[in-house]
């Protein structure tokens, strides 16, 4: 069991100055405020921030973490106030346990809004004071290694937040061992069965991989010796979750998980590490495309090694890590490590690197569950190094492009980008960025950023900032669509476009919960009211029908140039045609208002319409303005018989029809029948009628239809 003797003798083996008194002062207090309190499975609760702070100890803290950690619980449970934690030991640790109460109230539940917004506010204090944590994470590991006293469905709930947010946090802030740890307890705990299996099947292996690991590591350590050069040699061996995801992941049983061998060697200096990896590649050969220098390119998350696998004795692969014991700190404790010497070192850069990443990516991301699904997706981010036309190096995580390069720049010069160049040749805008790349931007003044550039960017500065040019974009159009709907309306009721100027629109606004006019039309424009409905506030119909559940009348209006559809005499307005129907002129149709993106048009039988009929205020009446020359897509399903110059004589049949055909797919069936799908050019819906009549009559057709 733990006691305050161990802690604090543990906490002097590492900080011989460290403050005693407060850390004794702090047992105390924390152990009469839980008095009354017990653990689940009947313990005083004092013995759960004893841990903590024990875990804090093993990652070698500071004393004002260690304090925090055993009064961690104190304001949250008992009736102390942060006030008295003040009073009583400063404004540190009160920051500290304050930080971590507000946390507490916090309870995520995966990916969802709210929970994600918390989420956000975790990272906005550790983006303060990293301490908070690091203390977050020993509460939580503590918690999670005796979870076995709660219920099944708590446990199910606490792994699983685990696994999602704190295992690749941990990772995040390079703290390896804790994210294995997190990992493991997580699989443990929601699958106690599988766990122990694989445990069992492991332990089994594990006798034959060190034999092996034994043999390697004799052979190196005998060459190291003979060079002079000192080092420690460690065999690795996958943690389970680890093993369970690539059975997972490659639907492979643990047998044919093959898990590479493992060594790490840490020596003294850097140098040593490269004479090391040139006596590893002397001995075997080494395999292509394995080896990583992240010594002279660290990890964002200041992680520094040098990685090769080399085909070892007996042609199995080992993989090597080789670093030096400071890089191993790191490596392990991550930003714990650079906490450690805080003390009296002040913050290095390295650490501030990371902070800025944080807070970096709080600034950037407002909506919380983007937020999380950032933190998640750039989990570790493998990094690729460019070049600016300058010579400056750029750093982006893995699979960037070079719009997101381009993104890094300037929001601007992503906005323009048009092109680019790799190394002084064109590459595509989708194209992945290499290490070593010199990267240019072609830019041009007019151009817009495109929706299907989210498709391939990576980093989340490009996608947030695509983002909202298109919100922007979109409320413009809305706005747009939404003043030629309401003016319309107004006129459509007699009335003159001035009564938007007069106080009514005030109280109109009101009514719909809007601050400005821009607003009321974008609602409008997105679909959420109609503006029949901000018209009959604006100006009372007398004889008030039951019109305001129908569609406006039909106005058959002149057409001028533009388009082929009229919106109740309102023209240039942006429209779509509904590819599941696919209208074509002299067809019924109806308008439906998407959000953001003007009018779709649909057939009026349309199978869709139903759906979209809940939303009646975004039904819009149209109609063909007349006649053109311009045709419209429009798609046919034939079936028919399956023999041979059935396709030729169909698509002789069409195109003496004077009907261009834009695409066509042909497939058999078993049954012997075939079956077309064909876009075609259609100018009105008679031609399209006299079409599906000759068709029909062709020999060996069995049925058409739209
Ligand atoms: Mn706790």
């Amino acid at each position: 069991m733990k006691t305050i003797n161990k802690l604090i003798e543990k906490v002097l083996s590492y900080n011989p100055k460290a403050d005693v008194d407060q850390i004794k002062k702090a047992y105390i207090f924390s152990r009469e405020a839980h008095c009354s309190q017990k653990r689940v499975e009947g313990s005083p609760y004092i013995h759960h921030p004893l841990a903590v702070a024990d875990v804090l100890a093993d990652m070698k803290l500071d004393t004002a973490t260690i304090a925090a950690g055993l009064l961690h619980d104190t304001v949250e449970d008992t009736g102390t106030s942060t006030d008295d934690i003040k009073e009583m030991f400063g404004s540190e640790i009160a920051f500290l346990v304050d930080a971590l109460t507000k946390l507490s109230r916090v309870e995520f539940k995966t990916r969802e809004e709210a929970q994600a917004e918390n989420f956000r506010k975790m990272l906005l204090a550790m983006s303060k004071d990293v301490r908070v944590i690091l203390i977050k994470f020993a509460d939580r590991l503590h918690n999670m290694r005796t979870i076995k006293h709660l219920s099944e469905e708590k446990r199910r709930r606490i792994a699983s937040e685990t696994l999602d947010i704190y295992a690749p946090l941990a990772n995040r802030l390079g703290i390896g061992w804790l994210r294995i740890e997190f990992e493991d307890l997580s699989f443990k705990a929601v699958m106690p069965d599988l766990f122990g299996d694989l445990q069992k099947k492991v332990a089994k292996r594990k006798e034959e991989q060190y034999k092996y690991i034994d043999e390697v590591k004799n052979i190196i350590s005998e060459k190291l010796s003979a060079a002079g050069i000192p080092a420690k040699v460690k065999g690795r061996i996958k943690h389970y979750y680890g093993i369970y995801q690539k059975m997972v992941q490659q639907k492979i049983p643990f047998e044919q998980v093959n898990d590479v061998i493992g060594l790490r060697i840490m020596t003294d200096t850097v140098s040593h590490c490269y004479d090391i990896l040139g006596i590893i590649h002397s001995l075997w050969p080494l395999v292509p495309g394995r080896f990583k220098d992240f010594i002279s390119l660290p990890k964002s998350n200041m992680y520094q090694s040098l990685h090769t696998t080399v085909v070892g004795p007996g042609g199995d692969r080992v993989e090597f890590q080789i670093r030096t014991e400071d890089m191993n700190e790191i490596a392990e404790e991550g930003i714990a490590a650079h906490w450690r010497y805080k003390e009296r070192d002040g913050i290095d850069k390295k650490n501030s690197r990371f902070i800025a990443w944080l807070r970096e990516l709080v600034k950037e991301i407002s909506d919380a569950t983007e937020f999380l699904e950032a933190v998640k997706g750039e989990v570790v981010p493998e990094t690729v190094y460019v070049f600016t036309p300058n010579g400056d190096i750029k750093e982006l995580p893995a699979g960037s492009t070079p719009v997101d390069f381009a993104y890094s720049i300037h929001t601007q010069v992503g906005h323009k980008c048009v092109g680019a160049k790799a190394n002084g040749r064109i590459v595509p805008l989708r194209y992945k960025l290499n290490s070593g790349d010199a990267v240019e931007i072609i830019t041009s003044p007019s151009h817009i950023p495109s929706r299907d550039w989210l498709k391939f960017v990576v980093t989340q500065r490009a996608k947030s900032r695509i983002k909202q040019w298109i919100k922007t974009e979109e409320r413009k159009q809305s706005i747009e669509l939404g003043t030629k709907l309401v003016e319309e309306e107004i006129r459509r009721h007699g009335l003159s476009l001035s009564i938007l100027k007069t106080e009514k629109v005030d109280e109109v606004l009101k009514y719909f919960s809007h601050s400005f006019l821009e607003d009321l039309y974008v609602s409008i424009g997105y679909g959420k009211i109609s503006a029949h409905q901000v018209v009959n506030r604006l100006a009372p119909e007398k004889t008030e029908k039951t019109e305001e559940m129908e569609l406006p009348k039909l106005t058959k209006t002149p057409k001028e140039k533009g388009g082929v559809i009229t919106i109740k005499g309102i023209d240039n307005v942006l429209y779509h045609v509904a590819k599941c129907c696919f209208p074509v002129p002299g067809d019924q149709i109806v308008g439906f208002i998407t959000k953001g993106k003007g009018v779709t048009i649909h057939r009026k039988e349309c199978s869709n319409l139903e759906r979209l009929a809940v939303d009646i205020e975004r039904l819009i009446d149209v109609e063909w303005s007349r006649d053109t020359d311009i045709t419209s897509p429009t798609r046919l399903y034939i079936e028919s018989i399956d023999k041979p110059g059935m396709l030729a004589n169909l698509s002789s049949l069409i195109s003496s029809a004077d009907v261009n055909i834009s695409s066509l797919k042909a497939n058999s069936t078993h049954d012997k029948r075939a079956l077309f799908e064909l876009t075609l050019e259609i100018r009105n819906r008679s031609q399209l009628i006299n079409l599906v009549n000759k068709i029909s009559q062709m020999d060996g057709i069995l049925n058409v239809r739209r």
